[in-house]
C-alpha cells in the first residue's frame, strides 16, 4: 500500500505554522521592552535623585565647613576689651550670632579654663570651669591650650534632647595664650542656621553620632521618608559625627507619570488588540477547517454520484459540470466550463430541437416533469439521457442559473427496445404458430368438402357414363359446387390470417362471423355430437378486424368443443348468445365442458400455456389481444351447470 501523502492545502498550513511562534515572540518581547523601559526610567529617575543627593549633602557639607572655620577665625580675633569688660563681651557676642554663625553661646576662660565672661551668661557648671579634667570641654580646653590651635569638644547631651559641642579657640597676645574663646553648638539651632530652605524642602539632614543615634536634624515631620539617604563625615567637629540627608517622598514628575502611563495604555491596547487578533484568526482557522471539510465532503460526494450535473448561468452559459457528467459526454471540465450554446455535446441530428429546449429551460418555461434528450458523446456516440432542470439559488436567494441532473437512460432504452422487439417477434411467432394450428385445423377441414366434391363429382361422372338422366346428375353437381365454395371459404380465411397486418376496419356482424367460426368447427362438432343453442338477440355491428375477430370466435368455440371431450355425450351442448346493453355487446360462449382449475386461472391467458398434451397455449392469449385492440375485455367464469363461460364485450359501433 501507497504512503498516504498529505494534501497541499494541510503541508501549506504545517509550513507555515512557525510563524505563529512570532506574534507569540513579539508579543513576549513587546511587554519585556514596556517594563524594561518603565523599569530604567525609574532607575533613572533614581540615580538622578541621588547624584542630586550627593552633590547636595556635599554642598551642605562644605556650607558648614565654610561656616565653622568662619566662626573660628571670628572667636579667635576677641580683643582685650571685650575680654575685660562685660558689656563689651556681650557686643562682641551680638556681632558673632549675627552673622548666622550658629552659636548659640560663648564664653570667655583665662588660660587655666576658668570662666570669666559668659554670654549668654546661664551655664552649665558640670560642663565649664573647674568641673574636672574627664568632661569633654575640659578635654578640649587643655588640648586647645597647648596646640595653640581652635579644638572641638565631643558632643554632649544638653538638657534632654538636645546636643551640643564647644569649639575652643586659643586666643594668644605677644607669644602667649591669654585665654580660651568657648564657642557653644547648639547641633539642632546650627543645622537650622545653616542649611538653607531649599535643602530642608527636600531632605530631612540630620547630624548622627558615632554610636549611630541622631543628635539633632533639620526635618519636616509630616513627610515621610522612603528612600535610603546617605551620609558624609561631619568633620570639624569631628569625634566621628556625620551628616546625614535623607530625601522625602517627592511626587514623580508629571511628564514621567504621563509617559508611563501611556506606555502602559499603549501596551495594554496593544495586547487588547492581539488578543482579540488571535481570537479572530483562531475562528476563522475553525471555520476554515469546518469549510475545508465539508468542501471534501462535497466533493466526495458529487464525485460518487452516477448523475451528471451541469450548472448554467442565466445566460446559458456553463459554470459547473461534475465528473459524472464529463464521463457521460466525455469532455472535460475545462473544456466544458465556459461553453456557450450550441453546446459540444449536443447530438447533430438534433439541433434545434436542443436549442429550443435550452431557450425555454433559460426562460423558466422547462417541463417540470424532465425531458428526454439525445446527447453526444466526444467519440461521436449518441446517447439518451433524461433532465431535470431545478433554479440554482445563490447564497442571496436569488436566482443565478439552472442545474441540471442529467441520467444516462441508454442502457434502459436499448433495453426497452429489446423487449419490444421480443414481444413483436413472440407475437409475431404466436401468429405463426396459430396460423399453423389453423393451417392444420383447415387442411383437416377441407378434407371434408374436397372428399364430398371428389364422391359427388365421381357419382355425377358415373351416371353420365351411364346415360342417367340430367335431372338426377344436377343435384350432385350442385352439392359439388357448395362443397366447392366452402372450401373457398377456407382459403380465403388462411389467407386472411396471412395478411393480419393489414388491419381493417370495417363494420362486423357478430352473428355472422359466429356462424362462420361454427363451420370451420363443423366437423369435431358433428363428431363428438355437440348440441349449439344460439341466441342472437341483436342485430348490432362492432367496429374492428372481421378476419381477426373470427379467429378470436373461432379459438373460444374450439376450446369449448376440446373441453367436452370428457362429458357425457347426452350433456354436450355449447351455448352462444348475444346481447346488447349501454352500447355494448355482451357475447357468451358457454360449454359444460372439464371448467378451469382455480389454480390455473390465473395463467389461462398467458401465452404458451395450455394443460392439453398436444395444446400450443396461444390460443387465449390471441383472443384476449384482439379483443383488447378492439378497446373490449375478455372475462371467464364457471358454468352453474358445470363447464366455462368466456364473456366478450365489445363496443358498439355507431349507428
Ligand atoms: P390451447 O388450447 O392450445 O391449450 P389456449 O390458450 O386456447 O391454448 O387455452 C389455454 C388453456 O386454457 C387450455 O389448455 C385449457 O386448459 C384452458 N381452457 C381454455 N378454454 C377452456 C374451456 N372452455 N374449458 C376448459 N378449459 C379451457
Amino acid at each position: 500500500m501507497e504512503p498516504s501523502t498529505p494534501s497541499p492545502a494541510k503541508e501549506r498550513v504545517s509550513r507555515w505554522r512557525w510563524l505563529w511562534i512570532l506574534p507569540r515572540l513579539a508579543f513576549v518581547l513587546f511587554v519585556g521592552g514596556v517594563a524594561l523601559l518603565l523599569w530604567m526610567s525609574d532607575r533613572a529617575d533614581k540615580e538622578e535623585r541621588r547624584a542630586t543627593l550627593i552633590s547636595d549633602i556635599l554642598w551642605l557639607e562644605q556650607n558648614l565647613r565654610f561656616h565653622l572655620s568662619r566662626n573660628e577665625e571670628l572667636l579667635g580675633r576677641i580683643d582685650r576689651p571685650h575680654t575685660t569688660n562685660a558689656a563689651a563681651f556681650e557686643s562682641f557676642t551680638r556681632t558673632v550670632f549675627g552673622f548666622e554663625s550658629g552659636l548659640r553661646q560663648l564664653i570667655w576662660l583665662d588660660p587655666e579654663g576658668a570662666v570669666l565672661l559668659a554670654h549668654p551668661i546661664t551655664m552649665d557648671p558640670s560642663l565649664v570651669g573647674d568641673a574636672g579634667e574627664t568632661i569633654p570641654s575640659r578635654q578640649s580646653l587643655l588640648l586647645a591650650r597647648s596646640l595653640g590651635k581652635p579644638v572641638y569638644s565631643r558632643p554632649y547631651p544638653y538638657f534632654t534632647n538636645d546636643w551640643q559641642f564647644e569649639v575652643h579657640v586659643p586666643v594668644s597676645r605677644e607669644g602667649r595664650i591669654v585665654g580660651v574663646t568657648v564657642g557653644v553648638y547648639r547641633i539642632r539651632d546650627l543645622l537650622s542656621d545653616s542649611v538653607p530652605w531649599w535643602l530642608a524642602e527636600r531632605y530631612r539632614i540630620s547630624v548622627i553620632g558615632d554610636s549611630g543615634s541622631v543628635l539633632g536634624s533639620r526635618s519636616k515631620v509630616e513627610s515621610a521618608v522612603t528612600e535610603a539617604g546617605y551620609q558624609v563625615a561631619f568633620d570639624p567637629p569631628g569625634w566621628g559625627l556625620a551628616l546625614h540627608a535623607v530625601p522625602y517622598h517627592a511626587p514623580r514628575p508629571l511628564a514621567s507619570i504621563v509617559l508611563s502611563a501611556s506606555l502602559i495604555i499603549l501596551a495594554t491596547i496593544v495586547l487588547w488588540s492581539l488578543w482579540i487578533l488571535r481570537r479572530h484568526v483562531q475562528r476563522r482557522q475553525t471555520v476554515e477547517a469546518q469549510l475545508r471539510q465539508e468542501h471534501a465532503f462535497r466533493k466526495a460526494m458529487e464525485d460518487s454520484l452516477d448523475t451528471g450535473m451541469r450548472a448554467q448561468n442565466m445566460n446559458g452559459e456553463i459554470i459547473y459540470v461534475n465528473p459524472a457528467f464529463c464521463r457521460m459526454v466525455g469532455l472535460s471540465a475545462a473544456e466544458l466550463i465556459g461553453c456557450r450554446p450550441p453546446m459540444p455535446y449536443w447530438a447533430d441530428g438534433q439541433l434545434d430541437e436542443t436549442r429550443r429546449m435550452h431557450d425555454r429551460i433559460l426562460a423558466g418555461e422547462g417541463p417540470e416533469e424532465g425531458f428526454e434528450l439525445k446527447l453526444k458523446r466526444s467519440n461521436g456516440d449518441v446517447i439518451d439521457v433524461l433532465i431535470h432542470e431545478a433554479p440554482l439559488i445563490d447564497a442571496h436567494g436569488r436566482q443565478s442559473g439552472w442545474m441540471g441532473s442529467i441520467v444516462d437512460i441508454t442502457e434502459r432504452k436499448l433495453a426497452e427496445e429489446r423487449v419490444r422487439q421480443q414481444q413483436d417477434r413472440l407475437q409475431s411467432t404466436a401468429r405463426l404458430v396459430a396460423m399453423g394450428e389453423m393451417a392444420s385445423s383447415i387442411a383437416h377441414e377441407l378434407n371434408q368438402p374436397l372428399a364430398a366434391i371428389s364422391s359427388y363429382c365421381t357419382g355425377a361422372a358415373n351416371m353420365l357414363r351411364n346415360h342417367a338422366p340430367t335431372a338426377d346428375i344436377v343435384p350432385a353437381l350442385d352439392k359439388a359446387v357448395d362443397q366447392a365454395q366452402r372450401a373457398g371459404k377456407v382459403i380465403r380465411r388462411v389467407y386472411g390470417l396471412a395478411r393480419h397486418s393489414e388491419n381493417r376496419v370495417e363494420r362486423v356482424h357478430l352473428g355472422a362471423h359466429i356462424d362462420a367460426a361454427l363451420t370451420l368447427m363443423d366437423a369435431e362438432i358433428r363428431q363428438q355430437g355437440i348440441r349449439i343453442t344460439l341466441d342472437l338477440a341483436t342485430q348490432d355491428v362492432v367496429e374492428g378486424d372481421p378476419v381477426l375477430l373470427e379467429q378470436a370466435l373461432f379459438n373460444l368455440v374450439r376450446n369449448a368443443v376440446e373441453s367436452m371431450q370428457e362429458t357425457p355425450p347426452d350433456q354436450r351442448q355449447i351455448q352462444i348468445g348475444l346481447r346488447c346493453s349501454d352500447g355494448y355487446g355482451l357475447l357468451t360462449i358457454a360449454d359444460w365442458g372439464c371448467g378451469i382449475d382455480p389454480g390455473v386461472a390465473d395463467k389461462l391467458f398467458d401465452p404458451l400455456f395450455t394443460t392439453k398434451v398436444e395444446g400450443m397455449g396461444m390460443g387465449l392469449a390471441i383472443c384476449r389481444s384482439v379483443v383488447e385492440n378492439h378497446r373490449g375485455r375478455l372475462s371467464f367464469e364457471s358454468n352453474p351447470g358445470g363447464g366455462t363461460i368466456f364473456r366478450i364485450l365489445l363496443p358498439m359501433a355507431l349507428q
